[in-house]
């Protein structure tokens, strides 16, 4: 009994069935076969063998790219179909890195059945168990006509997760989201992109989902694919209809048109368990009590802010409002929230033909591509570089300061949008849809900056960052002209300081841009940092310099400029009992899943808190 994990699985790309199958094929059982030492592969029956992880490997350290499969083997399943195995398997001995033996279940489940689970053991233990278990939390006992509320402000993915585990735990919820539900927010954006219409509070940031629904929805994250946080968001947005693949893909990625229908589901079910979502609902204040949150002030998010504001009391309050409500941080301050400043990155878009990556990064192979459609992934790229800058700081004794400059959700077959939220600023970022067909490869390529950039502008106090990302989208808002118009120029130019291209390359932005100097955007030594990074990331992908690869101004809104912060053991705010900061805007993360973990843990913590359930993940 037992499962063996079987990893560095290799098929070539002529032997692989494809990008979108994840079958036991039989030249990946012949591989299997290999590691296992066992002479006849067609005896090792299929059945026993799940894909656990299969990625596209076209390193250039390799010689041919790759099809490389992690796969799990059932010894029930193989001895019940293949008795005959049975001395073999049992004198299997563990390989360095490609044969490992599970001692422990890696399988994890969605949020729901993990709850549901953990409850019906509670309700198995004795009643006398559980009134001590709710003892031990030490705090409020609500009653079962006495249910806890929480507000969770914002239906990102860390509001989402948030309110799910909280409804789940029994909570009365309510979901306050600015923006509108994906279907009134689809048509905003139609009228955005064709009629250059913004409406501020439903657009790209704003609305539905986050920041993260008209996105290219790559569910890629630095915790890391095994981390069981990690899987239990993924299983959940499976439950909800994402498909199985993602559990499987080594880059998982949905796009626009899956998440759509994928969060009207969650919606759907948040309902059902008797969720209130109140869209087109903006919170304006806190109301707080002493030092503790008793509730929120909303207005309608389309109406003036004193003809519609209304009260909502409750026992605690999850902020998940992402990284662009800056009225929200504003609000903060007043009341005396703590909240800090914080690094991020700011930088350009880089807009190349998708041709051009597919054949930098696949040569030969570039033709298996086909928009899509053919047996590998279309190419992407990630480069990151230290740059020793041509500013110096006090801290390192008045030595050049060394910038990070790295490429930043990369988009292939994407396209170029806007994420503006007011209308005399201009910032940019990338979506795709599921197929990745479109013919541009697009990626931020951002430079690190922190307090002494901030302070180079005379930019103080705790939004610093803040006024540091507008001062540059409102000039790139200028540098094009208007209308939402983006400034843009070819990679070489930019790398000679010249506008010498003035009839500039297409580009996937549907809104127009303008041939600028983009040395005239930002402060000179990010601009160099961003010249000297690039011509770096040419070495690396040779054909990166092109002209035609086109920059756009700006990205600035690549992680949280501050953190509201909180306490390590109850979660809570450093300053206001009961006031949740969660997900990217309060500066606890940056991606999808990673604001979806980060809202699933604080849906815990709120709940252990508040004496409504004791478990964890
Ligand atoms: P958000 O998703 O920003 O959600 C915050 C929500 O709060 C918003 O809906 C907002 O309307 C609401 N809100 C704000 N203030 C208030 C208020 N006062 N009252 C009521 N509601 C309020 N990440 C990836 O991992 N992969 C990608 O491929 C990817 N692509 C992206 C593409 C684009 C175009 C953009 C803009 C972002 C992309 N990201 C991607 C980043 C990702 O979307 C965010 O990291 C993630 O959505 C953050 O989640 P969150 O819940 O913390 O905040």
């Amino acid at each position: 009994e037992g499962v063996w994990r079987i990893s560095r699985l290799a098929v070539s790309v002529q032997d692989d069935p494809g990008k979108d199958f994840w079958d036991i094929s039989e030249p990946l059982l012949k591989e299997i076969a290999k590691i296992l030492e066992f002479p006849v592969s067609s005896m090792l029956p299929p059945e026993a063998f799940t894909v656990v992880r299969k990625s596209f490997d076209a390193r250039k350290l390799q010689k041919e790219p790759k099809f490389v499969y992690t796969v799990d083997m059932d010894v029930h399943k193989l001895l019940h179909v293949e008795p005959r195995t049975w001395e073999f398997i049992s004198e299997l001995e563990p390989k360095n890195g490609c044969l490992e033996f599970l001692h422990f279940d890696k399988t994890f489940g969605d949020i729901s059945s993990i709850i549901r689970e953990c409850q019906k053991i509670k309700e198995s233990a004795t009643s006398a168990e559980v009134v001590h278990s709710n003892h031990i939390t030490g705090s409020e006992h609500f009653s079962a006509t006495r249910k806890p509320k929480v507000v969770v402000v914002g239906s990102g993915p860390s509001g989402l997760f948030a309110s799910l585990v909280l409804a789940e735990v029994g909570a009365d919820v309510t979901l306050v989201e600015r923006g509108e539900a994906v279907e009134q927010r689809g048509r905003d954006i139609g009228a955005l992109i064709v009629r250059r219409m913004l409406q501020v509070e439903s657009n790209f940031c704003f609305g539905e989902g986050g920041a993260g629904t008209w996105s290219d929805g790559k569910l890629v994250t630095r915790t890391g694919r095994n981390n069981s946080s990690v899987l239990t968001v993924l299983n959940t947005l499976v439950n909800f209809g994402a498909p199985r693949c993602i559990l499987v893909d080594g880059k998982p990625h949905l796009g626009t048109d899956r998440l759509i229908p994928l969060l009207k589901n969650f919606r759907h079910y948040l309902q059902e368990l008797g969720v209130t979502i109140r869209f087109g609902m903006r919170m304006d204040d806190l109301l707080v009590n002493g030092e503790t949150v008793s509730g929120v002030k909303i207005s309608d998010s389309k109406g003036s802010f004193d003809s519609s504001s209304q009260k909502l009391g409750c026992d605690a309050i999850v902020l998940a409002v992402g990284h662009s409500a800056r009225d929200t941080y504003q609000m903060l301050l007043s009341h005396n929230v703590n909240v800090v400043h914080k690094d991020f990155a700011v930088g350009l878009r880089v807009e190349h033909p998708q041709e051009l990556i597919n054949d930098i990064q696949y040569s030969g192979l570039a033709n298996e591509v086909q928009c899509g459609r053919g047996k590998v992934p279309v190419a992407d790229y990630q480069v990151a570089r230290y740059v020793k800058g041509t500013d110096t700081s006090i801290l390192s004794n008045m030595e050049p300061v060394t910038r990070s400059c790295y490429s930043f959700c990369m988009c292939p077959g994407g396209q170029v949008v806007l994420t503006s939220t007011d209308p005399s600023e201009l910032c940019i970022n990338g979506m795709s849809f599921s197929r990745r067909s479109s013919r541009w490869a697009n990626a931020a390529l951002v430079v690190n900056v922190s307090s002494k950039d901030f302070e180079d502008l005379n930019l103080t106090g705790p939004l610093a960052g803040v006024e540091f990302q507008r001062t540059f989208e409102r000039k790139a808002a200028m540098m094009g002209g208007g209308d939402f118009v983006v400034p843009v120029q070819t990679v070489t130019d930019f790398l000679d300081n010249r506008l010498l291209v003035t009839s500039v390359p297409p580009s996937s932005y549907r809104l127009g841009v303008k041939p600028a100097n983009l040395h005239e955007l930002y402060p000179l030594h990010i601009t160099e940092a961003l010249q000297r990074a690039i011509s770096m990331f040419n070495e690396e992908l040779p054909g990166f310099i092109s002209s035609s690869a086109l920059l756009h101004g700006v990205e600035t809104r690549t992680s949280s400029p501050i953190q509201i912060t909180r306490r390590s053991d109850t979660w809570e705010s450093t300053s206001l009992k009961g006031l949740y900061p969660v997900g990217e805007g309060a500066g606890y993360a940056g991606g999808i899943v990673s604001a979806a973990v980060d809202g699933m843990h604080a849906g815990f913590a709120v709940a252990r808190n508040l004496g409504i359930y004791d478990s964890s993940l």
